[in-house]
């Protein structure tokens, strides 16, 4: 029982889990942006040059085969990690809750807080992308899915009942999403209250998350090819008609992401807990920056910790257990890119969601976001489930994924400042805040800079 203390004391269960993500997700992380934006770049000229050539002929043909060839085998790549990433992951984060009775308060707290603000997230960009129409300007129709949109049809009531796998290796191999959240978090949970006893089974998927998060990472150094081939291929059947509607997608995201922070976020911190908000975003300005360059939750997860204590007054008890927490399971960013981006692909290939559709993508979106490891790129490819849930072409990913990375860089900084503040309030409401800290935190920073000087 000690040992598993100690593991909460670090806030995880799955103890190795951050430490391990972290460094893969920190090295070499700016080539990989600029390497991404390059072939991002590349592919746009490189698909306007070839929407020039005759459509018949030999070269057109030739290369677009090839655009073909590379962005099939990327996007195959991110469908084989969607099953075992999204299970462990999201187990592990489960499990990382520790000892479910003791930590019980602050752990209701937290989760409440950080599945509620994720739905709010969610809903918030779906209304947004409906109103705003991103994708309607845009059609491929020639695209568009011949398969029945079952779910559309199907009852609400029906996606639930179907929650419960009657076989979740059948489940898996099935690719459906639900069941198999449902059973890693009844798994993960279930580590959890078994206590030591489970700790090799617990150590297993820790390991078994470090090996999927290496496969993420390598198929993530593939992306600028990969980017560049679909982005390509998006500009050579499109043309220039493709800029205006992914620009509007993008602006959709970030207007999103602005207004949760704004009226969510910072809302939260005045309302419920009293603070100066602007007080707030200048103490946690330095975790915001390093957020927004590594695109990484858990890559930010040691500055976000000490900059929650040392400049916002939260004591380290807390902040150890809520901050790996959310790190891990609560990507309200994640979930607003997702939820825009459902919206944004039904519109361009042409298929309108039902309100069942929208609701079990809010349910699997909320899902994702803690099946959503907090390291770049990730959310893509838990889109790809939220796409599948309600039966929407996997491959309208291509259309966004040159221009994800800019905005993984933005929803990262939501993502975390969604964690900082859930641990402020929760540290608030059980007396382990210290006020003077949060005010003279500017105070600190003068009078280091006066030091230096
Ligand atoms: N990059 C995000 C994070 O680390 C996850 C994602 O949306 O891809 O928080």
């Amino acid at each position: 029982m000690k040992s598993e203390t100690k593991h909460l004391k670090n806030g995880k269960f799955c103890g190795m889990k951050t430490d391990t993500k972290t460094e893969p997700a920190t090295r070499g992380k700016s080539n990989l942006t600029t390497r991404i934006m390059l072939g991002l770049a590349c592919g746009i000229v490189a698909g306007m040059a070839i929407s020039y050539t005759p459509e018949n002929g030999l070269v057109h043909h030739w290369l677009m085969g090839f655009l073909e060839l590379i962005g099939g085998l990327f996007i195959n790549s991110i469908k084989m990690l969607v099953v075992p990433l999204v299970f462990v992951s999201l187990l592990c984060g489960v499990a990382s809750l520790g000892d479910i009775n003791k930590l019980g308060r602050i752990g209701a707290k937290t989760l409440g807080f950080y599945l509620l603000t994720t739905a709010i997230a969610i809903s918030l960009a779906l209304a947004l992308a409906l109103a705003a129409k991103p994708g309607s300007d845009l059609k491929l129709a020639e695209l568009t899915r011949t398969v029945p949109n079952i779910l559309q049809k199907q009852p609400f009531s029906k996606i639930l009942q179907n929650i419960i796998p009657s076989n979740p290796v059948a489940a898996m191999a099935e690719g459906n999403m639900l069941q198999i959240i449902f059973f890693a978090l009844l798994t993960g949970i279930s580590i959890t209250i078994a206590g030591q006893k489970a700790r090799p089974v617990g150590d297993f998927f820790d390991s078994a998350n470090i090996v999927i998060m290496q496969m993420v990472m390598l198929m993530m150094s593939l992306a600028p090819f990969g980017v560049f081939a679909l982005i390509a291929q998006t500009f050579a059947t499109t043309g220039f008609s493709a800029m205006l509607p992914l620009l509007k997608y993008m602006g959709t995201v970030i207007v999103a992401l602005l207004l949760h922070i704004c009226f969510i976020y910072l809302g939260a911190l005045k309302i419920l807990g009293g603070l100066n908000p602007i007080q707030f975003i200048r103490n946690f300005l330095p975790a915001m920056s390093v957020a927004f360059s590594t695109a990484s939750s858990n890559g930010t997860l040691p500055v976000t910790i000490e900059t929650v204590e040392k400049r916002c007054g939260v004591s380290s008890g807390v902040a150890a257990f809520t901050l790996p927490l959310g790190a891990t399971i609560n990507m309200d960013g994640t979930a607003i890119m997702q939820g825009v981006a459902v919206v944004f692909i039904a519109q361009i290939y042409g298929i309108d969601l039902s309100l069942s559709a929208l609701l079990t993508v809010i349910l699997t979106a909320t899902m994702a976001s803690i099946g959503t490891a907090g390291v770049p790129g990730v959310g893509l490819i838990t889109l790809s489930m939220v796409l599948e849930s309600v039966n929407l072409p996997i491959e309208g990913i291509a259309l966004i994924i040159g221009v994800d990375r800019l905005l993984d860089m933005a929803r990262t900084v939501v993502n975390i400042t969604g964690d900082a503040v859930c641990t402020i309030l929760v540290a608030k409401s059980e007396g382990e805040f210290d006020q003077n800290i949060f005010d003279a935190a500017n105070e600190g920073e003068k009078q280091s800079s006066t030091n230096a000087a």
